[in-house]
């Protein structure tokens, strides 16, 4: 029998806090699916994902290693819709599929699903609830740039490419601020942690019924 697994799809703009915030969730022993690390795999070396994409784009799209040379397929897709659709339509049900198949192995309580772009590529259908990671822009990019050592120009480039604030939190079903101490974020996914234990129990009871 399928069992069906609660789902929080957790988001959030760059530097927002989403891998702090999965990471405070784990410590109560919840398995966290990330569509970051899938969307690597999924192009592995000898994955069927890359022998598509070599088939299609020719050898040149590979290192001497025989891995993806991410900065040529980058450029190949840059500026060409068409073959950006190509790549998308090869790979989303590639990593939706292997997302899926890790939500089933997993046995923690619920599942949390880290997805950058969850609203933009339309994930939010795989999840049950979402859960957004908020902070102002200009946090945004203080945060970045003390993490990655990146211009405030090429931060702002990235923001522009992403959702707006607001287009985010409109589609949220709950909201994490991550403005405060590490002391405040912990009360907040402490605080969801109780509701989602409590939602993914009624799931079950009414699996059950
Ligand atoms: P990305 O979208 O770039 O993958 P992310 O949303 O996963 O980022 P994190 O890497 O968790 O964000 O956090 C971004 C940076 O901000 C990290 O350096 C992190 O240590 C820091 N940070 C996170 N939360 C706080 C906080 N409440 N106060 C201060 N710094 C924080």
């Amino acid at each position: 029998m399928m069992l069906k697994k609660f789902i929080v799809g957790l988001t959030g703009g760059i530097a927002s806090g989403k891998t702090t915030v999965a990471n405070l969730f784990a410590q109560y022993g919840i398995d966290l699916v990330d569509a970051d690390v899938i969307a690597r795999e999924v192009v592995s070396t000898n994955s069927d994902g890359l022998k598509a994409i070599t088939e299609h784009f020719g050898q040149a799209i590979l290192l001497t290693d025989g891995s993806l040379d991410r900065a040529a397929l980058r450029t190949q897709v840059f500026d060409n819709p068409e073959q950006r659709l190509w790549l998308n339509t090869l790979l989303h049900p590639m990593i939706r599929q292997k997302m899926l198949d890790q939500v089933q192995t997993s046995t923690s309580a619920y599942v949390i699903m880290i997805v950058p772009l969850l609203f933009e590529n339309h994930l939010d259908s795989l999840v049950d609830t979402t859960l957004v990671v908020d902070i102002a822009p200009e946090l945004q990019i203080s945060r970045t740039i003390q993490r990655d050592g990146v211009s405030k120009q090429q931060v702002e480039h990235i923001l522009a490419s992403q959702m707006t604030r607001e287009q985010r939190l409109a589609q949220a079903d709950n909201i994490i601020d991550n403005q405060g101490d590490h002391e405040v974020l912990r009360s907040q996914v402490f605080g969801l942690h109780q509701q989602y234990l409590q939602q993914a129990a009624d799931l079950e009871t009414n699996v059950h019924d």
